[in-house]
């Protein structure tokens, strides 16, 4: 499968010479499976790029999205696929204890937050609700697990038939709750059978372990955290993510430099930024 990072940014759209390299737009990772299978997570503002790549001959695509914060759906609008009549497009995504996930969108997709409602999509769709049991699309096998972040959040585990496995935990804080974290099996530990023994894991990095103390609870991890989960789940290789917006490029560069250097984890580390592409 070939992954695309067209948004690596949390919280916030954060544009600005001084994030140009990392990026600004919020989370959005494009997957292409080897028999062409489209597969979209998360659709932050990043989305919109990827929706422009998307060629003609596509006629079915997939976005799984984590949750409906407004850094993860915010480029739904601005995808052009959905204005083509010819497109069958399916919104995975999950419903709360009160409303279901169509209910939930249209909060954002209906005027006045946005002058299209998703009723009046011109393309082919179909919502479903996470998790659920294991699905297939195409060639991948989609896992879908909640994990710990403030409301209704899943974590997917993505793998394609004979092939490999990646795992996307964009926002999640497997710390939480746990004075003993990582010390935990990982079956015990938020998001730790969706991450086991992945090829790739993409993992929310949000903060320095500085900053964590003082944003507990809020639903990230540090780096730290994020370098400690990949080690108790034995990825292959990590890729810290949903960044956040008052990281500059160079407070990222040390950022990182300092929690590897004091991790020393034992696979490797490639930091999230906009544009880059992994083939696994
Ligand atoms: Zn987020
Ligand atoms: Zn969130």
């Amino acid at each position: 499968m070939q992954i695309t990072l067209w948004g690596t940014r949390g919280s916030l759209a954060t544009p600005g010479p001084e994030m140009a390299r990392y990026g600004g737009n919020t989370s959005c990772v494009g997957i292409v499976g080897r028999e062409g299978t489209m597969l979209v997570l998360d659709a932050g503002t990043g989305v919109r790029r990827l929706g422009a790549t998307i060629p003609e001959s596509v006629r079915r695509v997939d976005i799984l999205l984590t949750h409906l914060h407004m850094d993860h759906i915010q480029g739904l609008g601005f995808f052009a696929p959905f204005y083509r009549p010819d497109m069958e497009a399916h919104i995975w995504g999950p419903g709360s204890v009160t409303l279901r996930l169509r209910a939930r969108l249209m909060r954002y997709l209906s005027p006045p937050l946005f002058p299209v409602s998703l009723s009046e999509l011109p393309c082919k769709l179909t919502l479903h609700e996470v998790p659920c049991d294991d699905v297939d699309i195409g060639e991948f096998r989609v896992a879908s697990a909640l994990v710990c972040h403030p409301g209704p959040t899943v974590g997917y585990r993505i793998a394609e038939a004979g092939g490999s496995v990646m795992t996307y935990l964009p926002d999640h804080e497997p710390a939480l709750g746990s004075s003993r974290f990582p010390g935990l099996p990982r079956a015990w530990t938020s998001g730790g059978a969706l991450a086991a023994d992945a090829d790739l894991l993409i993992h929310d990095g949000q903060y320095s372990a500085a900053e964590y103390p003082g944003h507990c609870g809020w639903g990230h991890s540090s780096l730290a955290h994020a370098l400690d989960f990949g080690t108790l789940t034995a990825v292959k290789h990590l890729v810290p993510f949903h960044h956040d917006p008052g990281h500059s490029d160079i407070e990222l560069d040390r950022l990182l430099a300092e929690a590897t250097a004091e991790t020393k984890p034992a696979y490797r580390v490639t930091p999230g930024t906009e544009g880059t592409v992994f083939a696994l």
